[in-house]
C-alpha cells in the first residue's frame, strides 16, 4: 500500500472535506526549491510550503544548526529558567525589528502570537482598571485559526460555525487604492468610542485574501491616528516577516512604528514551529509591578525551544547572506517582467508585485469562491504539470523559495501561462 492510501485510514487534513478532497500526495524528499513524491514524481515548491520556507527544502545549514543544539540541550523549560540561544536570538532580532520594540515573548505559530498580542492589549488595559475589550481588524484578514486569532480573522466561512462565541472584533474597509478614505473614516468613528484595546492588521499584505495590498502611506495614517487615540496597533508579519516583501519587515516600509509584532511561518526557515511576538517597552511596563496579578499568565510548554531557537539563528543568518539578499532582489526583478508581459492577457483582470510576492487575479463571469470549480480547475493543472501553487478562488499567487532558481522560475511563470489557455 502506498503512504497515499495508508494516511487515509488516521490523519485528518487542515482545510480539507475528506469526502470530495483528492487524497494527498505523499512527499518523500525535499530539496532547494523541489519536493520528490513516493512515485519519483518532481514537484517545485512555488509557495515555499505555506510561506514557510525562504532557504530551500532540507537546508544543511537549519540541519546542522539543528543537530548541534540537540545534542548539547534540546529543551528545557523557559519558566524560572532560559539559555543561550533565546538569548542571542531575541538580541539579533532586536538588531532587525522597528526600533521601538524592546520585548519578545516565544511561542509555537502564528495563531499563538496573535493571541498573546490580543490578549496583551485587553490586560494592559485590565491592569489600568479601563474598561476597553473590543478588537479592530480589516475585512478579510487572517490571522489564524485559535479563538481570538479567529476572532480577529474576516474570512467569514472560516469561522461562522462559532461566530456566537468570540470576542468582538468590528471591521474596517481594507485601505486598497481608492478605499483608503472609507477605512480611515471608519476607523475613526471607531478610536474615537474609547471600547478598542487595539488595531490588528497584516501590513501592506493579506495573504490568505490573495495577497491583497495596500500602500504604507494610508497605514501609516491608520496606525498615526490609533496612538492619537491610545488604541494599541498590533501588526501581523506572521506571513511578511524576513525579506517576503523585499525588506526584512513589511514596517520597514512605515515612518510610524507598530506597538506589537506577530512573527512565525519564516522564523525558522520552515523547520521547527515556533513563533514570536513582540512589544515597545511601554507595553511591557504595564505588567511590571509588585502585583503577581498583573503579570502576563500565559505560556506554552515549549515556550523559547532551544532547538527552536537556534534553528531560528541559522535561518537569520541565511537571510542576512550576500546570497539570500541578492536573491530578493533577483525575484522581485523577475515578478515585475512577468506581470508587465502578462497583465495586458485578455484573461488578467488584475495584477501586483511586492518582494517576492507576485499575485494575478484571473478574470471570471461569475462571484468566485475561495475554493471554488475555477480554484479547483487552476490547482489540479498546476498539481498535474508539477507546481505547486494554491490559487484563492480565482487569484493565483507565487511566493517561492528564496532559492529558486531562475529555470525553476521560468517553468512557474510558464505553466501559469498555459492554464491561461485553458480557463
Ligand atoms: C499563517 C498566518 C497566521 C497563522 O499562523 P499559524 O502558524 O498557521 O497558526 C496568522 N497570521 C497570518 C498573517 C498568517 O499568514
Amino acid at each position: 500500500m502506498t503512504l497515499a492510501i495508508r494516511n487515509q485510514k488516521h490523519n485528518w487534513h487542515p482545510y480539507t472535506q475528506h469526502k470530495t478532497a483528492p487524497i494527498p500526495i505523499a512527499i518523500v524528499k525535499g530539496e532547494g526549491a523541489l519536493l520528490w513524491d513516493e512515485n519519483g514524481k518532481e514537484y517545485l515548491d512555488a509557495i515555499a510550503s505555506w510561506w514557510v520556507n525562504p532557504y530551500g527544502h532540507a537546508n544543511p545549514v537549519i540541519a546542522n544548526a539543528i543537530y548541534k543544539q540537540l545534542t548539547t540541550i534540546e529543551h528545557v523549560l523557559f519558566g524560572g529558567f532560559t539559555h543561550e540561544p533565546a538569548v542571542v536570538l531575541s538580541e539579533k532580532l532586536m538588531a532587525i525589528l522597528p526600533d521601538n520594540q524592546n520585548k519578545i515573548f516565544y511561542s509555537d505559530n502564528g495563531s499563538t502570537s496573535v493571541e498573546i498580542a490580543i490578549k496583551v492589549s485587553m490586560q494592559y488595559f485590565f491592569n489600568q482598571g479601563i474598561k476597553k475589550t473590543k478588537i479592530i481588524a480589516f475585512e478579510d484578514a487572517f490571522h489564524g485559526d485559535t479563538f481570538g486569532a479567529m476572532a480577529a480573522s474576516g474570512i467569514s466561512f472560516f469561522t461562522e460555525a462559532f461566530k456566537d462565541s468570540l470576542i468582538e472584533v468590528v471591521r474596517i474597509p481594507v485601505p486598497t487604492k481608492g478605499n483608503e478614505e472609507a477605512s480611515l473614516k471608519a476607523l475613526t468613528e471607531l478610536v474615537t468610542t474609547d471600547e478598542c484595546a487595539a488595531f490588528i492588521f497584516e501590513p501592506l499584505v493579506q495573504g490568505a485574501a490573495g495577497m491583497v495590498m495596500y500602500a504604507p502611506e494610508i497605514l501609516n495614517q491608520l496606525i498615526a491616528l490609533c496612538k492619537k487615540h491610545k488604541v494599541f496597533t498590533i501588526a501581523d508579519e506572521v506571513m511578511t516577516g524576513f525579506g517576503k516583501t523585499g525588506k526584512n519587515f513589511a514596517c520597514d516600509y512605515l515612518t510610524e512604528m507598530p506597538d506589537m509584532m506577530c512573527i512565525s511561518k519564516a522564523l525558522t526557515g520552515g523547520a521547527i514551529p515556533m513563533a514570536i511576538t513582540t512589544f515597545t517597552q511601554e507595553i511591557f511596563d504595564g505588567f511590571y509591578d509588585d502585583d503577581t496579578n498583573k503579570a502576563l499568565f500565559h505560556g506554552h510548554t515549549f515556550t523559547a525551544n532551544p532547538t527552536g531557537c537556534a534553528a531560528a539563528l541559522a535561518s537569520l543568518e541565511l537571510l542576512q547572506s550576500a546570497e539570500m539578499q541578492a536573491n530578493l532582489k533577483r525575484i522581485n526583478k523577475r515578478h515585475l517582467d512577468f506581470e508587465s508581459k502578462i497583465k495586458s492577457h485578455p484573461k488578467i483582470k488584475t495584477t501586483r508585485v511586492l518582494g517576492v510576492i507576485l499575485a494575478l487575479e484571473i478574470k471570471s463571469a461569475i462571484q468566485e469562491t475561495y475554493y471554488g470549480s475555477m480554484r479547483t480547475l487552476l490547482y489540479d493543472f498546476f498539481i498535474k504539470n508539477g507546481v505547486i501553487l494554491r490559487p484563492v478562488g480565482n487569484i493565483v499567487y507565487v511566493l517561492p523559495p528564496y532559492v529558486m532558481t531562475d529555470e525553476q522560475l521560468d517553468k512557474v511563470y510558464q505553466v501559469i501561462e498555459n492554464v491561461l489557455e485553458i480557463v
